[in-house]
């Protein structure tokens, strides 16, 4: 007679194979009464360690306060991570980083509206309108056109007067004193 029977590797019981749940044509080695004990066991076991793992406490590395782990964020990659700060720092930390990011925005584009406008010349240091400044090498000159034509006169006066041995001209000086003057804000009619 065929056996009808079969021994739980758990409780070490024979019992009828009515006893015992197929999978894939075969009875399990475990009997169904210990494969329910085996569930609710491991079930218990999760439960538990699940409210271990909640109460369980860590510091955040920014406020340095010990919190249980319901007060971190867990990021989610090939393995669940607990974020170094509590979830009120992340906040704080993501507002500010998204503050900077809209001020270094506003920044890079308020730069280069501001250039082209006006601009110092380096020898009258008057700031003036980028169209009194000649060109080279397309960038506008250091000094200004006025500056500009001022040293060229100079420069031909001096190489007009090279023979003798003054060097700048008395039309030169009142030019320059003008020149200051302007700048200090006196008209030089
Ligand atoms: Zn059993
Ligand atoms: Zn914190
Ligand atoms: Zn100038």
């Amino acid at each position: 007679m065929k056996s009808n029977t079969k021994s739980c590797l758990k409780c070490k019981e024979v019992k009828d194979l009515s006893e015992f749940l197929i999978d894939n044509g075969k009875p399990r080695t475990n009997c169904k009464a210990c494969g329910n004990l085996i569930k609710r066991q491991t079930r218990t076991a999760n439960k538990l360690l699940q409210k271990e793992i909640a109460e369980e406490k860590r510091i955040c590395i920014k406020c340095n306060i010990e919190k249980s782990n319901g007060d971190f964020h867990v990021t989610t990659g090939s393995s669940s991570v607990f974020e170094l700060t509590c979830k009120i720092c992340t906040r704080v930390i993501r507002q500010q980083r998204a503050d900077d990011y809209l001020k270094r925005d506003k920044q890079t584009i308020k730069l280069p509206k501001e250039i082209p406008t006006s601009k110092l010349c380096t020898k009258c240091k008057v700031v003036l309108q980028i169209s009194e400044f000649g060109t080279s090498n397309g960038k506008p000159r250091g000094d200004c056109k006025r500056c500009c034509n001022l040293f060229k006169k100079n420069k031909r006066d001096a190489e007009k007067l090279n023979k003798t041995s003054v060097p700048i001209s008395q039309n030169t000086i009142v030019e320059e004193i003008s020149v200051k003057l302007s700048n200090l804000g006196y008209e030089s009619d």
